[in-house]
């Protein structure tokens, strides 16, 4: 069944309904009523009944209206969303809460929506309270931030967002049947508290080695509530370093997180693209049908590469 939206089910209805007027017309023009007026009559009003009833289930059986709420606005988004276009400088907005099923597309986001313009590869940037999403996708690297007064609704410090925990559950649960013992070491950060560990690596290290491996605060991923730092029990010695790569649990985790919606964030070699190191422990909750696309069959594509966007700090 097709989806669509109500302006695009309301033409449809109405191309489905002319075939019957269409067949009354014909009907009239063509047929000498002089002769037996009532059987033509009744022949026609069963034929245009049972044209009507025809047509009536072929349009539900094909089209259905679809579930998230729009408004006209949004639907030039769905629309426009997948073409490549310039980045315009128009900015839209709308009053409407919006409330979408299509987790983690601006799910539970209840706000302003401020239309930024489109990625270089033609996807739209909205901006709700101050949080960047694209696509539908909440956005948080170098270039994005988050505002300071953002919190994930019923967020845990150090617990993935409440709406991604059963992902998060059901990809541990296949790692532990495949003899893995994974850890969900750290989840959601506020901004204080990246702003104390930002603040740390910079005294141990200098800015230039803090900015590889740790996010200025508002610009952290796991301010979104949708990272979390994942480690393996039996190997904690590996515990978010750089030695986790050779643990038998990170292969296992950059093969199969994808299926239960999460993808490897910082992958080998692409640091030009998401602004960071490789981070073997790092996965970000997108839903599965992104992080399938992202896996690219185990060649990494960054979200920065597939939405046409950088990560780079503006000064
Ligand atoms: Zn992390």
């Amino acid at each position: 069944m097709i989806k669509v939206n109500s302006t695009i089910d309301m033409i449809l209805w109405a191309m489905f309904l002319a075939i019957p007027v269409l067949y009354i017309l014909i009907y009239l023009l063509n047929v000498n009523f002089k002769k037996n007026r009532k059987k033509k009559v009744i022949r026609l009003v069963i034929n245009t009944f049972f044209i009507i009833l025809l047509v009536v289930l072929l349009k539900l059986a094909l089209f259905s209206v679809g579930e998230t709420k729009t408004t006209k606005e949004d639907d030039i988004t769905t629309t426009t969303t997948k073409e490549v276009k310039t980045t315009t400088t128009t900015k839209k907005t709308s009053s409407v809460k919006v409330v979408s099923k299509e987790y983690p597309k601006l799910d539970y986001i209840d706000g302003e929506r401020e239309e930024k313009g489109y990625t270089s590869k033609g996807y739209l940037i909205e901006e709700v309270n101050g949080v960047t999403y694209i696509d539908g996708y909440m956005i948080a690297n170098k270039t994005y931030g988050l505002p300071e007064t953002y919190v994930p609704n019923n967020a845990t410090l150090y617990k993935i967002a409440p709406v991604a925990q059963s992902y998060l559950d059901d990809l541990f649960k296949a790692a532990a049947s495949a003899g893995y013992n994974l850890k969900d070491q750290s989840g959601y950060r506020s901004y204080s508290v990246q702003n104390n560990l930002y603040n740390n690596a910079v005294k141990r290290g200098g800015e230039a080695a803090a900015d590889k491996y740790s996010a200025r605060p508002g610009h952290s991923e796991h301010q979104t509530g949708y990272a979390m730092d994942i480690c393996d029990k039996d190997h904690m010695d590996a515990c978010i370093t750089t030695a986790y790569d050779k643990v038998p649990s990170a292969k296992w985790l950059s093969e199969n997180a994808w299926k239960y919606g999460f993808i490897l964030r910082y992958v080998k070699n692409k640091e030009n693209e998401t602004g960071y190191g490789y981070e073997s422990w790092h996965f970000r909750y997108v839903g599965k049908d992104l992080a399938e696309i992202l896996y690219n069959n185990g060649d990494w594509i960054t979200m920065e590469d597939y939405f046409g966007i950088t990560s780079k700090y503006s000064d």
